[in-house]
């Protein structure tokens, strides 16, 4: 199936990862993004990897015209919308900047797909919109809220796919709630950049074991989970990019039927501890991996992973990594680009 496919924030992290992925898939992938937070020479490396020439537009979601110029230039059959801000902190000092960027970025890019008549909307949401969640594995169907600005953000957006859907079944959307991405492509040539230190523990660790930070800080051995540490759903980002693909098919053919807004939840079911994943990278990498027990982080929560079978009901999607190929993966990227892309140019 060959169609034209619209990846706004395509030049980050997990949107270069979809890329790939489209592109393998036989679909013609069409990158928006601003630069914000991303380096054009992941893109200029994902040409090299999909083997064909990958458009890379640079300009922002809230910028109407410039979007009235990509759908002009472009016949767009699907939109997925990664582009926006993502630390929770940063959301909790600046919310006026997270909800322009993210409500407004999103909005502004839904009026512009109903302009040209592009209703099919993929968008990255995350598990964060379930808050605290009252037990684990966490189902499509547990009540949401939001404890941050950031998540808000998030739930509001779904908020509005379900809105516009429901007012027009020409739409159709998918918001994909991610759990914990982390790995890199196995060729090594992407991955995650983060600018500063890095406040998630994949990147945390991977420079750790790169010798740029000298020892891990876990935060807490006290919750009530098999070794007191929390515990996530890592979800490689490749199976991670390989969902946005089925997604990208199933509203092609019509699997998630129009009029509808469906959220699927992205995980592996796996729970992993701190502890298991520090081991999972001495194994990996063969270094020491030095840390340190600290205090819990303020609003973290005990464990969360996922349920994900509606996402192998509905997109016939599974993930297929686990957490050694994960670490693996990450690590061989950290090692071979220590400064990750360099400075933009
Ligand atoms: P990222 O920062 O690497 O990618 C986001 C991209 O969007 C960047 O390239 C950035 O330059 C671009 N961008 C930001 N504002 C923009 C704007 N106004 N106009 C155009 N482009 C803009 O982040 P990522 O980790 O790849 O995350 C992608 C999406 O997935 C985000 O929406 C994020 O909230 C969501 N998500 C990420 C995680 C995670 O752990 N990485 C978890 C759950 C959800
Ligand atoms: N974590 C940690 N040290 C760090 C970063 C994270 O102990 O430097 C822990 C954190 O408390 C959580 C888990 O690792 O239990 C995953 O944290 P991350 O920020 O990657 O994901 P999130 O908490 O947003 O799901």
């Amino acid at each position: 199936m060959t169609a034209t496919v619209l990846v706004a924030g395509g030049n980050g992290y997990i949107g270069s990862h979809v890329v790939v992925e489209l592109a393998a898939a036989g679909f013609y992938p069409v990158v928006i993004d601003n630069l914000a937070n991303s380096n054009p020479e992941a893109t200029r490396r994902v040409t090299g990897i999909a083997g064909r020439d990958v458009p890379l537009l640079v300009g922002d979601v809230r910028d109407g015209a410039f979007l009235d110029e990509v759908f002009r230039a472009y016949p767009i059959d699907v939109v997925i919308h990664l582009a926006g801000l993502k630390a929770v902190g940063e959301s909790v000092a600046k919310p006026l900047l997270y909800y322009d960027v993210n409500v407004g970025g999103a909005v502004g890019l839904f009026q512009a797909m109903d302009r040209h008549g592009a209703k099919r909307m993929v968008f990255s949401s995350s598990a964060t919109v379930y808050g605290d969640p009252v037990t684990v594995p966490i189902t499509e169907d547990f009540a949401t809220g939001a404890t941050n600005p950031y998540g808000r953000t998030k739930l509001m957006i779904e908020e509005v796919l379900s809105d516009l859907v429901a007012s027009d079944p020409a739409w159709q959307a998918i918001s994909l709630r991610y759990f914990n991405p982390v790995g890199a492509h196995d060729s090594a040539l992407i991955g995650e950049d983060p600018n500063d230190i890095p406040n998630n523990l994949f990147p945390f660790i991977a420079q750790v074991a790169v010798g740029r930070r000298e020892k891990l800080s876990v935060f807490g051995n006290d919750y009530a989970t098999p070794d007191g540490t929390g515990v996530r759903d890592y979800i490689h980002v490749v199976d991670l990019a390989r969902a946005h693909v089925r997604a990208t098919q199933a509203l092609l053919q019509g699997t998630i039927a129009g009029g509808a807004h469906m959220p699927i939840n992205l995980g592996t079911g796996n729970g992993v501890s701190v502890l298991e994943a520090v081991h999972a990278w001495r194994r990996a990498t063969n270094r020491p991996i030095p840390y340190e027990v600290v205090a819990r982080r303020p609003g973290d929560v005990a464990a969360c992973y996922a349920n994900s079978e509606l996402a192998e009901k509905l997109l016939d999607w599974r993930a297929d990594f686990d957490l050694d190929a994960m670490c693996r993966d990450h690590w061989r990227w950290q090692s071979r680009n220590p400064q990750g892309y360099g400075e933009p140019g």
